[in-house]
């Protein structure tokens, strides 16, 4: 079995899929996820950032 190709990079823990460890992140490590492009972060701030930076058509708020 060396399908443990999704690898945890906090903890090391390894899994069968992308979404288990996406799971993983959220539960385990409170990790924040871009909902963009799914990409994650150990903090809101980061995310924000990231945000900003990344996907600034998104940080228009609609209001
Ligand atoms: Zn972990
Ligand atoms: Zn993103």
């Amino acid at each position: 079995m060396a399908q443990d190709q999704y690898r945890c990079e906090e903890c090391g823990a390894t899994f069968n899929s992308q979404a288990a460890l996406e799971q993983h992140n959220r539960t385990t490590h409170s990790r924040f996820t871009c909902e963009a492009c799914g990409q994650t972060f150990s903090s809101e701030r980061e995310l924000e950032e990231h945000n900003t930076q990344m996907h600034p058509e998104m940080n228009k708020t609609p209001r």
